[in-house]
């Protein structure tokens, strides 16, 4: 409630965009004049200068939309930080949209949003596991059918007691080619790798890895990569949650989604911040962009 109370009106949006652009206040990017009047209908900055127009939405997931911003706020906080993720169905009922396809698109670029500050890799010590995902799904008369599954990769940093951040994809096989390329993809030389025995990790200390082998063999009863077992279980528990009978094609999106709520669960607002894009707001704005409002705008 809170959230919806400080977002209520596009004013307040508004404002919160031009606070994260500018947080020293606003600062021309054509003559670096301070004051400018603010064209509220469409988004725009003027400066009271040199008449320059800067667009508060350019460079975000908002930038030419027809769905108000508060929708958009709105959106980017329910899937920042609903628990399990939610559905475009879910969506259309909280923001009151009577298309189902407006809802499913801003989900869709929401989503996008997950995938790409994901590239930062894991360092330190890293727990790495393979894992299957489905085989069993509900059948159409309530009983359980055997279908196909999925192998995928578990990379989960070392944080003490607790894990760090996670790292989730879909792999063609379980040899050696394939789990090194995952391990070289997602961590850094010179991390600590464990894994357990099996020979498809053989080659991990040839990539550059400080590899650390653990065997039920060599430690009958000790629980072997309790963080990866840990967040495997809570991923199948969301997965079972929030979209059932998961098909191959859209597995490693969901995998993603994951990661994005399990890397930024400590903090909401954080993920608020990248959904919408206002990430990239500390790039500078190119010339072409500027006067391409400009040219609108006149
Ligand atoms: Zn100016």
């Amino acid at each position: 409630m809170d959230f919806q109370e400080r977002f209520a009106t596009e004013a307040a949006c508004l404002d919160y965009l031009a606070a994260s652009r500018w947080p020293e206040g606003f600062a021309c990017p054509g003559c670096g004049g301070r004051r400018a009047w603010v064209l509220e209908r469409r988004h725009l900055w003027e400066c009271a200068e040199c008449h320059l127009q800067t667009s508060v939405t350019a460079g975000t997931v908002m930038h030419g939309t027809r769905t108000s911003l508060r929708g958009w706020f709105w959106a980017a906080y329910l899937v920042a930080t609903h628990h399990p993720g939610i559905s475009a169905k879910q969506l259309q009922r909280q923001l009151g949209l009577s298309r189902y396809e407006t809802a499913w698109l801003i989900l869709q670029k929401l989503r996008r949003a997950m995938v790409a500050p994901e590239r930062e890799p894991l360092k330190g010590e890293v727990e790495v596991d393979e894992f299957f995902l489905g085989g069993l799904e509900e059948g159409q008369k309530g009983g359980r059918q055997r279908g196909r599954k999925a192998l995928c990769g578990i990379a989960i940093e070392v944080r003490g007691q607790g894990s760090g951040r996670l790292r989730l994809a879909v792999l063609p096989d379980a040899s050696g080619d394939s789990l090194g390329g995952f391990v070289q993809a997602t961590i850094a030389k010179g991390a600590i790798v464990h894994t357990d025995g099996w020979s498809g990790y053989l080659g991990l200390s040839k990539l550059g890895y400080d590899h650390r082998r653990r065997s039920q063999l060599t430690e009958p009863g000790e629980q072997l990569l309790p963080r990866a077992h840990r967040a495997v279980s809570n991923l199948k528990a969301w997965l079972h949650g929030t979209h059932r009978g998961v098909g191959d094609p859209h597995l490693q999106v969901y995998l993603d989604e994951y990661v994005f709520r399990h890397n930024r669960r400590r903090t909401p607002m954080a993920a608020f911040q990248t959904l919408l894009g206002l990430g990239s707001y500390h790039s500078p704005t190119t010339y072409a962009e500027m006067t391409a409002h400009r040219r609108t705008a006149a």
